[in-house]
Order: C-alpha cells, then sequence, then structure tokens
C-alpha cells in the first residue's frame, strides 16, 4: 500500500478529534492507525423516545429545521414567482452565461491544457426523477459520455452510492466518486489516464460505515408514517427524499429526519434539491474529491491542467469553490433559474449538457486533425529539403 499524504483532520461537537488518511493501493484503503473511532453512539433515539425528540426540537431546533426546509425550497425551481422570473433570470444569465454560448471563449481557455472532466450524475446526466431507482440516463447521454472519456480523463461525482451510480452510468473507463467523493475508485479497465496498475480507491470514512446504517434504519422507521419519503442508503451517507411528498408535510419530515440526528453528534445534515442528506463530520466533500482526483491523475501541482465540474446540486457548490480558488478551469451550474453559485458558467438542463459535451468531442477531434495534418506537412517540408 502506498500511502500519499495526511489530509484532514477535523474537531467535531464532541471535541473528538478525528484524522482521514488518504491512500492509493490496489487492496485497501483506509488505515485509521492514528484515527480516533468515531464513539459508536448506539442511536440516542433508541433511549429516548422519539415523541420527546420531537418536542424537544419543537422548542429548539424549530428554527433549525425551518432552515432546512427553506434552503431546499431555495433550490427548488418551482417556488420562483413567474412574475420576477424574467428579470432575476436576464441578470443571473448576465453573470453565468450559457457554456454552449461561451464554447468558443472556453475552449480558447483551455489552449494547450489538459482539460480533466468531472461530471455529478442526477440532474447533470440524468433528469430529476420522482422514483431516485429510475434516475436511468439516455443511451445518448451514455454514448456521448463514452466519447469524452476517450479524449479527456472523465469522473463522476454523485451524493450516490458509487456501486448505485455504476449501474446507472455502465461505463468502466471512468473515475467514480461516490457519497459525495467519500468513496473513490479508478477505472477498471480501458482508461488510458489510469495511473500505472493500481487501481484508485479511497475511502475516508469507512470508519462510519456501522453508524450510517444504524442512521438508516433509524430514519426508515421514523419516516413510515410521512407518505412519498424516501430514505436511500449512500453507504456512506444517507438521503431523504422528498420529491413526492406534499409540501405541506415537508416541515414534519424534516422534524423527523433532525430527530435522529439528534442522537448522532458525528453526523452532520446538508440539503439539496428535494432531498436532505445526513453525512459523516470529516472536512470531506465533492471539493476534496476534484482535488484528490487532480492529484491522482497527476495533475496536483500542474499549471496545464483544466478541470470542468458539471453539476446541479448545492454539493456541487464545493467543487465550484475550489476551481474558482485554484484559478483553473471552471464550473458550469446545470440550473433553469437564478441560483447563487460559484460556477462560471450555466447549462439548462441535461439535454443541453450533452450538447455541450457533444461540441466539446467535436471541437478536441477537429484539433486532433489539425495537428495531424500540420505534423504531417512538416514531416513532408522536412523530407523535401533533405531531398
Ligand atoms: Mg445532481
Amino acid at each position: 500500500m502506498t500511502k500519499q499524504n495526511m489530509v484532514v483532520a477535523d474537531v467535531n461537537k464532541s471535541g473528538i478529534k478525528m484524522a482521514i488518511s488518504m491512500a492509493v493501493s490496489g487492496s485497501s484503503v483506509y488505515s485509521p492507525a492514528a484515527a480516533q473511532k468515531p464513539p459508536s453512539v448506539p442511536g440516542a433515539f433508541i433511549s429516548i423516545s422519539e415523541k420527546k425528540l420531537v418536542q424537544n426540537l419543537d422548542m429548539n431546533g424549530g428554527s433549525r429545521i425551518n432552515t432546512w426546509v427553506d434552503s431546499m425550497r431555495a433550490s427548488s425551481p418551482t417556488h420562483i414567482k413567474a412574475s420576477t422570473f424574467s428579470d432575476a433570470q436576464n441578470s443571473w444569465i448576465m453573470q453565468h452565461p450559457s457554456a454552449l454560448d461561451m464554447f468558443d471563449q472556453i475552449t480558447i481557455a483551455s489552449k494547450g491544457k489538459q482539460i480533466v472532466m468531472f461530471l455529478d450524475y442526477d440532474g447533470t446526466l440524468s433528469p430529476i426523477v420522482d422514483d431516485p431507482d429510475r434516475a436511468f440516463m439516455s443511451e445518448a447521454m451514455r454514448a456521448t459520455v463514452r466519447k469524452v472519456a476517450r479524449y479527456f480523463p472523465t469522473a463522476i461525482v454523485s451524493g450516490r452510492c458509487r456501486d448505485k451510480v455504476y449501474s446507472f452510468v455502465r461505463l468502466a473507463e471512468l473515475y467514480y466518486a461516490g457519497s459525495h467523493g467519500m468513496d473513490i475508485k479508478g477505472p477498471s479497465k480501458g482508461s488510458k489516464y489510469k495511473k500505472g496498475t493500481q487501481a484508485v480507491l479511497f475511502q475516508p470514512a469507512s470508519e462510519f460505515l456501522p453508524m450510517i446504517d444504524e442512521v438508516y434504519k433509524a430514519l426508515l422507521e421514523v419516516t413510515k408514517c410521512t407518505p412519498g419519503a424516501l430514505v436511500e442508503n449512500n453507504k456512506f451517507c444517507v438521503s431523504v427524499h422528498f420529491r413526492c411528498v406534499d409540501e405541506k408535510r415537508w416541515s414534519e419530515l424534516a422534524k423527523q429526519v433532525g430527530s435522529v440526528l439528534e442522537g448522532y453528534p458525528n453526523l452532520r445534515l446538508t440539503q439539496g434539491r428535494k432531498v436532505l442528506e445526513i453525512r459523516p463530520t470529516i472536512k470531506w466533500d465533492k471539493g476534496k474529491a476534484l482535488e484528490f482526483l487532480l492529484e491522482s491523475l497527476g495533475y496536483a501541482n500542474c499549471a496545464d491542467v483544466f478541470p470542468v465540474y458539471i453539476g446541479d446540486d448545492r454539493t456541487d457548490e464545493d467543487a465550484f469553490k475550489v476551481l474558482r480558488e485554484r484559478g483553473q478551469g471552471f464550473g458550469i451550474l446545470v440550473s433553469k433559474t437564478p441560483k447563487d453559485t460559484n460556477a462560471s458558467y450555466s447549462l439548462q438542463e441535461p439535454s443541453e449538457v450533452m450538447a455541450f459535451l457533444r461540441r466539446l468531442v467535436g471541437w478536441k477531434r477537429m484539433s486532433l486533425r489539425r495537428q495531424f495534418r500540420m505534423r504531417r506537412r512538416l514531416e513532408e517540408i522536412k523530407m523535401s529539403l533533405l531531398n
């Protein structure tokens, strides 16, 4: 096993220090020798009644619940008033122009640099659908991503469990970062960008697996009375989907989620598009995953790399922010409505993502052909001078 470095130290609410190690290995990943195990809090919700916890949340956590729900609403395009929509849209689009309209400027900026593609899955490569288990990508999108991976190192970065997102994408030549980057695996075959013979595998939160499983079961139990609520086990995090829940019941469901979370100080909650997600309090997110993957590909301190990250969710903002701070490449937010974002450009929906990716492939092909023709012409000139 090759230990690369120690990355993160985090002090959680209980003042317990955790260290996370990063490793690139063909077999295993996480060596917690120096790390204290997160205390296996055996679910305080078991010893304190759910009713009592919900009452407690009513008194003390009401504003927190409202914040979660408001934040989730802000990610939901249905809540923009029609009258203000066009003004807001116009001003926002000026600041975050369409990546399709800016395509030439983007390719000029990438000149002489290695483009590395990072793609979120839900809402980016596939439409958001009511049943998360049926968020399939189209064959046309799959063929497009396959072509992208032929020309650029490509990673899928998703909040989903890695196995789940792989079952949707089914392209072995890609990098996959599941559970918001907490579960990373390199191409299993056919990538010219794979470094050496070692498989990249990184799981910084493996110590949390039993706790996540426990929380998943608790959430299933506590949410079973809310029609439409769907709890998904993403291995290193748990998602509670609100997409099929009547909006009048969102606060009630958020309260139920909060009641479970109360018993787990080592877990935190984040909001996404009609989803609340519970994950370990380690300092690891899609932005860290992007940096890890760039390092794994050998571009850690490289000035000639041009990472492009396309995503639609609040959790993608961590990656957009990393790109802004690095001053390399750019983020593209997939959204039909104005949103506060660190992305530089926008695309409205997955069909536009596909159009952008196809254009990128077409541009790269043309560039390679042009380079080939120039090289051949130079060879011909050299030969004629020698003769
Ligand atoms: Mg998404």
